[in-house]
Parts: structure tokens; sequence; C-alpha cells
């Protein structure tokens, strides 16, 4: 009988190594999809402005049109945006890169939002928006990677700062389910809002909403496709509801540790 079932299990082996070697070659192969689309899209983003840097600086050269100080304005607010661009651009290869290496640890969530509100509370004071937290009663420990997760609610809260107006207010809003499975995290302000056309595309690289409303609030559209990839990585996902002059709620649902 040994010899009957020793192949079998070599096998069944070889069968798990094999699944698991696809598994791996589909992973790399996801992620090399994802840099080519990211490496097109960045060049499809820097093209544009720096052209028009570049042909407002030749027609400076050529004496078209004089240094006007608005002009040149600007030309640095591009640059300024250029920057900015390929900073987050360093961000998001890192968090990309580092989906596969991800260092967990078991913590409770709601000491980590606490870091992140005080971390952040100079970006509400400069606005004088209210902060509020929620958190519940029972622990809420949870498997993560403490720099990436941190990153992923430093994104959505100075959103909610920054698409608010003055004196706003935001909540955030630790839930736990029934079963004790899952941990949401609300983060809702009662800023601008996002009109319903576009609520699926602003977790898209570069999404945003009306480029002249976003344009004097520095971003580049990145952040919330940061912060969607990181909660992924760690088997969660982001959702939003919100509603044009009135506020936005983002839910960021996590699994939580048994314990
Ligand atoms: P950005 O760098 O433009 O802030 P994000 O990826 O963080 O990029 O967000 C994409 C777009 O989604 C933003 O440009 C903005 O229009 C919209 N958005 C994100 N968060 C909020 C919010 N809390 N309230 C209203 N609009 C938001």
């Amino acid at each position: 009988s040994m010899l009957l079932y020793m192949p079998v299990q070599g096998t069944q082996e070889l069968k798990k190594i094999a699944h698991a070697v696809n598994h791996l070659s589909g992973l790399l192969a996801e992620q090399e999809r994802w840099r080519q689309i990211l490496m097109e899209d960045l060049g499809h983003e820097l093209r544009t402005p720096l052209s028009i840097v570049g042909s407002q600086l030749e027609a400076l050269v050529d004496g078209v049109f004089d240094l006007e100080p608005e002009r040149l304005r600007t030309m640095l607010d591009d640059i300024a945006r250029l920057t900015r661009l390929v900073q987050d651009m360093e961000k998001i290869l890192q968090a990309d890169g580092a989906i596969f290496e991800l260092m967990p640890e078991e913590m409770d969530l709601v000491p980590l939002l606490k870091q992140v509100l005080y971390l952040l509370q100079p970006v509400f004071e400069d606005k004088s928006i209210q902060v509020t937290l929620i958190t519940p009663k029972k622990p809420c420990p949870v498997l993560i990677d403490v720099d990436k997760m941190i990153q992923v609610f430093v994104n959505l809260l100075s959103n909610a700062a920054k698409y608010s107006e003055p004196n706003g207010n935001v909540s955030v809003i630790t839930e736990l389910d029934r079963s004790g499975e899952t941990i949401f995290v609300h983060i809702q302000d009662n800023g601008i809002g996002i009109p319903p056309n576009e609520l699926d595309k602003i977790f898209e690289r570069f999404y945003r909403v009306d480029k002249s409303r976003s344009r004097d609030t520095g971003g580049s559209g990145l952040g919330l496709t940061i912060a969607k990839r990181l909660v992924e990585a760690h088997k969660g996902s982001i959702s939003v509801m919100s509603q044009e002059g009135v506020g936005s709620k983002f839910t960021v649902t996590l699994p939580l540790v048994r314990i």
C-alpha cells in the first residue's frame, strides 16, 4: 500500500506546487500589466503640461510676448503640478510593489486612527474643520501593514479636508458588523460632494472631478487609486456615497482578526 500511496501523494504535492506557481505568475503578469498602463498614463499626463510650458518658454525666448508675472505664475503652476505628479508616481510605484511585501502586524485599529487624526490636526485646524471620532466599545483587532494603512487614512482624511469649506465637519465612525468578522471605517464630510456620474470614476488613476474645481486643491488624482489598492491588498474594500453640495462618505472595510 506504501507503493500505491506514495506516488499519489507526490502527485498531489506537485499539483499544489503547480497551482502556487500558476497563481504567482498570474499575480506577476497582473502587476506587469498594471505597470505598463501606469507608464502609458503617466506619459500622457506629462506630455500636455510639458509641451505647454515648453512652447511658452520658446515664445518668451523669441520675444513673442513679455515676461509678465501672470504668465510666469501659470508656468510655475504647471511645473508644480508636474512635480506633484512625479512624487505621487513614486508613491504609487512603492505602494504597488509593496503589495507583495506587506509587513502586517496585529493591532487595534482605533489607536492608528487617532494617530492619523493627530498627524492631520494642522490640516483641519487650517480650515477650522471640526473632527469627530466615534469608536466601538469592543476591541478592533486587524492584521495590517501600519505604514500602508496610515497612508490610506491620510489620503481619505486629507481629501475630506481638501474638498470641504472652512468650518466644515468631518467624522470618522468605526462600526463592527454583527458577526464580528468585519470592521467598517466611515469617513464622512459635509463638503462639496461628488456628482453621481463621477462616483465610479474617482478611484481611477489621475481621475479628478471637474479639473477646474480641483485645480486649486493641488492633487494629481492618484490618492484614491493608491488607497484602494492598499486596502485591497489587505483583503478589504473601499466604497463611496456622496451627494453634491451635501457631502461624501468613504467607507473602508477590513477583515477583523478573530479573537
Ligand atoms: P486628488 O489628488 O485630485 O485629490 P484623489 O484620487 O484623492 O485625487 O481624488 C480623486 C477626485 O475625487 C478628486 O479630484 C475629487 O474631485 C474627488 N474627491 C475625492 N475625495 C473627495 C471628497 N471627500 N469630497 C469631494 N470630492 C472628493
